[in-house]
């Protein structure tokens, strides 16, 4: 069996304590590789490299961080058919989204950054004489942690602001995912960055909280649950580390009367089957405007029955893969039977599925509640697989009160016709991610990130360059100097 060692200073690298982990395929449930655990010298010994890999890194001008980056953007693409397999044999995911979708929007977000790298600068003011300057320096090393949903777009969504503006990074995939990111550093180092600007380590949540609590890293970003998040804020609060937190979502979808009801049928299938709903800014509740409820409902049952195919996730007709793991599978199902025990009516699925390609997958059909009220569980909690919950509505601003009437605000979509209908809405819903008339795209450009508990900070967009630098002030006296002693 092969068995993969963490990635520190430019190699991998063996630990003393011979612990490893085994990582299983979710659409077949056996094990396909082994990966080794960051024990305390690999630890330290990551820490050490990213040490002398950030003195080297932030030496360099933009313009050469721009090359490596943007040579790592090349193999990322020339590579996106070997990566996309790895991201499907270790999430379940389909092949036919991973070859278009996951290393492309990864390395597109590297080439964002690496474009703004050479343009990070300060600014100067004169003050009668005198002068200050500002220089926009990197914060030190910083870890990234991720989630398994999208482990290598996570990886380089993380890594290319960071990189970009000079920092190193400490990165730990979920132990489910651990392939793309060590896949990531290797083409980092084919590119030729810096031995220890990007170091890999690998493990459970003790591995994620010796990075959290380690003095030496000035920075965490995080993607995962509400609940991880709090304890990685806390941790982080120890050594006043800065925090960007990707976490989860309940995000409302509202279809008015006059919506193009084939598109808003998309946007919910999208916004709930999509890798097979394992997506943070997915549509979970479906708020659907009274007068087309019967015919959205009436479309979008007869696409799900003729165009949602579940099986062997390699296969490229296959557009419906298997949930990450046995555990989360029967907690997508629980959640199912509590829909069913609060009076919500299944109008299809509802069951773990054998598909023929997968019998042994851990598939659970796409499924739709109708008859949901917003206090149903299934209403409130983040579920994370193909569970679309359908909400009624006739009255506007009773729609936007119910959709804000969460803990979360990560994402929100609307779908209308008007104009006026279309902004005045988005503009009072409370989350990071909006779409009107589409849902789910997100581009290297736009920022990204939520309100509530949905998160800090954004990732992509300009304006995550400022929460990997941190600001110099500079003040310069040409004057000569005043003092009363
Ligand atoms: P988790 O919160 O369980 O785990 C996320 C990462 O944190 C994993 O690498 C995990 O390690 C690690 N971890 C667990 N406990 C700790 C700890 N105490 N300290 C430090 N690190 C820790 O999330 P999931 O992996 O289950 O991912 C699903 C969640 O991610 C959903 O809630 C989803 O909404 C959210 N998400 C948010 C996105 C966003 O951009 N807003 C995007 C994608 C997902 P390990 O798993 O190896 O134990």
């Amino acid at each position: 069996m092969q068995r993969y060692k963490n990635y520190v200073h430019g190699q991998p690298l063996s630990n003393q304590s011979g612990e490893v982990f085994e990582v299983i395929n979710p659409a077949t449930a056996e094990v396909i590789y082994q990966v080794e655990v960051a024990d305390e010298f690999i630890q330290n010994a990551a820490i050490q490299s990213a040490k002398q890999g950030f003195a080297k890194w932030s030496a360099m001008s933009g313009m050469e961080r721009q090359r490596v980056l943007n040579k790592a953007v090349q193999l990322l693409r020339e590579h996106n058919d070997e990566l996309a397999k790895i991201e499907v044999l270790d999430t379940g995911k389909p092949w036919q989204e991973a070859s278009v979708v996951d290393v492309v929007t990864g390395a597109d977000s590297i080439e964002f950054f690496a474009g703004l790298a050479p343009s990070i600068e300060g600014t100067q003011q004169d003050l009668a004489g005198d002068f200050y300057y500002t220089r926009k320096e990197p914060l030190g090393i910083c870890a990234g942690i991720g989630a398994w949903n999208y482990p290598l777009q996570i990886a380089c969504w993380k890594s290319a602001p960071a990189l970009a503006c000079g920092n190193a990074m400490i990165f730990k995939p979920s132990e489910e995912t651990p392939l793309g990111a060590i896949k990531l550093a290797e083409i980092f180092t084919q590119a030729g960055l810096p031995d220890g600007v990007f170091n890999v380590v690998q493990g459970d949540a003790n591995v994620g909280q010796w990075l959290t609590h380690n003095p030496e890293i000035a920075k965490v970003s995080f993607t995962g649950e509400v609940s991880t998040g709090k304890k990685v804020m806390q941790a982080s609060a120890s050594s006043l580390k800065s925090v960007t937190m990707e976490l989860g979502g309940k995000s409302p979808l509202i279809i008015f009367d006059d919506a193009d009801i084939e598109q808003a049928v998309s946007a919910a299938m999208l916004g709930n089957f999509y890798t097979q709903g394992e997506i943070c800014t997915n549509a979970t509740r479906v708020f659907v405007h009274q007068d087309v409820y019967p015919v959205f409902v009436k479309r979008l049952l007869e696409r799900i029955e003729n165009n949602i195919i579940a099986g062997d996730p390699m296969d490229p007709k296959v557009n419906f893969g298997a949930l990450i793991s046995k555990k989360h599978h029967q907690l997508v199902l629980d959640y199912i039977r509590s829909g069913l025990e609060e009076g919500a009516s299944l109008l299809t699925g509802g069951e773990a599925i054998q598909p023929h390609s997968a019998p042994h997958g851990y598939f659970v059909a796409p499924t739709v509640f109708a008859d949901c009220r917003d206090q149903m569980k299934i209403v409130r909690e983040e579920i994370f697989g193909p569970v679309m919950c359908l909400l009624t509505f006739s009255d506007e601003q009773e729609v936007i009160e119910r959709a804000n009437n969460t803990d979360y605000g990560l994402a929100a979509g609307v779908f209308t016709q008007n104009i006026q209908t279309a902004h005045r809405v988005i503009h009072q819903l409370q989350a990071g991610i909006c779409w009107i008339n589409a849902y789910g795209a997100s581009p290297a450009e736009m920022p990204v990130g939520g309100y509530k508990l949905s998160g800090i900070g954004r990732e992509n967009g300009m304006e995550t360059l400022q929460a990997y630098t941190q600001t110099k002030s500079v003040y310069v006296g040409l004057n000569p100097l005043e003092s009363p002693f």
